[in-house]
């Protein structure tokens, strides 16, 4: 068998438009004519390949971005949604209902965790939180309620790594639906190929690249996404989190840059990471043979896309951590602005912004320190010239002594 690589499977898809332009036509209709009142009704019930309902069930746009998305992760078939909590919401919502329970890694997207561990109890559905690295910890968390063992791949803010083939194989034992957030390393970890069952991206992220929309995808066996748009009792199809055409025309055209993106993304992260590291700052990055999921990571990924662009350093003080964030805005560094995957530089301290919906005494136990900066490191063409500008910065506020900390 030939190697998977997401990249060639998005670049080997062909498209043409209907006057033949090499763009596939947007299209425009939330509504679609029949020629007959029989194939009307074949389509509502599901039995019409080819054939366009109502624009909330599917559009041609949509199902073009839905097949480029399915050949990334290697999956039968795909559903775009207007935002990252439109796919992942309607995704465990059809997975469970009043009585079940799902055991989640702790340290997973600020949303996500206010879903489970806020919204969901209100429908009967129970979340254990678990620290996903520890396999032992996770089958002992598993009850006979539970369905689903959620985690993303590589975790927000602190970059834990999720080993992917260890839980695929508790969730088979058990009989659970593995559901993998790989927002943070598309291309880079194709969690299906490992043993997940779903796959979900915010594309808002790294696929779309530009922040300029949200949205987000669910991947998975065509059953599986074919119950999610089912017109009586689909979540995605009855609570209507559909992209627009429009949108996921111009998601579509981000995606296939990916992969030049990505690799220049883990490449400033990873010198950025390796520098700020020897200069004796606290520095998480998976690339970093100090970091604990480095082994486990590295067997993970698709080598050529590397460890991703996500690093975080840990200035010391939550004061240090918002001057040096101005200081780095001022000098056009990149911006003070949560979200991740833009050609800039961004950066945010996650306890008092993404992570703010986990209590205190959670992030203290978590190792969220107050000094502790996210960076999404950005597409710089000389990141030499960025690290020696972000170490003035450090330098002008005492984080970095200005004498030469090592040789
Ligand atoms: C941003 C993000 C989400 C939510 O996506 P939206 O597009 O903002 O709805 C989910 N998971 C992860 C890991 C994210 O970074």
């Amino acid at each position: 068998m030939k190697n998977f690589n997401p990249a060639d499977n998005i670049q080997d898809l062909q498209y043409f438009g209907e006057f033949g332009g090499v763009n596939p036509s947007i299209s425009d209709s939330s509504t679609y004519t029949f020629l007959s009142a029989k194939t009307m009704f074949d389509t509502f019930e599901g039995n019409m390949e080819g054939c366009y309902l109502y624009s909330r069930h599917s559009s041609p746009s949509n199902l073009y971005l839905d097949k480029a998305l399915a050949a990334m992760e290697g999956t039968e078939s795909a559903n775009v949604s207007a935002s990252g909590m439109g796919a992942i919401t309607p995704t465990l919502l059809q997975l469970c209902g009043t009585g079940d329970h799902i055991v989640s890694s702790r340290t997973i997207y600020g949303g996500t965790y206010a879903f489970l561990k806020n919204f969901t109890p209100r429908l009967g559905i129970k979340t254990t939180f678990v620290d996903i690295t520890k396999l032992d910890v996770v089958e002992a968390a598993i009850t006979p309620d539970t369905k689903v063992l959620y985690c993303e791949t590589v975790s927000n803010p602190l970059l834990e790594v999720a080993d992917i083939n260890g839980l695929s194989l508790i969730a088979k034992k058990h009989n659970l639906t593995l559901v993998v957030d790989n927002t943070f390393s598309p291309l880079s970890v194709s969690p299906a190929k490992l043993g997940a069952d779903i796959v979900i991206h915010s594309l808002t992220k790294y696929i779309n690249g530009s922040s300029d929309t949200v949205g987000g995808v669910t991947c998975a066996s065509q059953d599986f996404i074919n119950s999610l748009k089912n017109v009586n009792s689909g979540a995605s199809m009855l609570l209507g989190p559909t992209m627009d055409s429009l949108r996921s025309a111009s998601v579509m055209k981000n995606l296939r840059t990916l992969h030049i993106r990505m690799k220049q993304h883990s490449h400033n992260a990873m010198y950025l990471a390796e520098r700020f590291e020897k200069e004796g700052l606290k520095t998480v990055y998976p690339g970093l043979k100090s970091h604990p999921s480095h082994e486990i990571y590295s067997a993970m990924i698709n080598p050529e896309y590397g460890f991703g662009g996500m690093m975080t350093l840990d200035v010391g003080s939550l004061e240090k951590a918002n001057e040096l964030m101005e200081l780095m805005q001022a000098k056009n560094l990149g911006y003070l602005a949560v979200s991740l995957g833009f050609y800039k530089t961004l950066f945010s301290a996650p306890g008092t912004s993404t992570s703010s919906e986990i209590p205190m005494d959670e992030q203290i136990e978590m190792g969220l320190t107050d000094g502790l900066i996210r960076f999404s490191i950005g597409l710089d063409n000389d990141i030499e010239r960025t690290f020696q500008m972000m170490k003035e910065c450090m330098m002008e506020l005492n984080i970095l002594s200005s004498e030469a900390v090592l040789a």
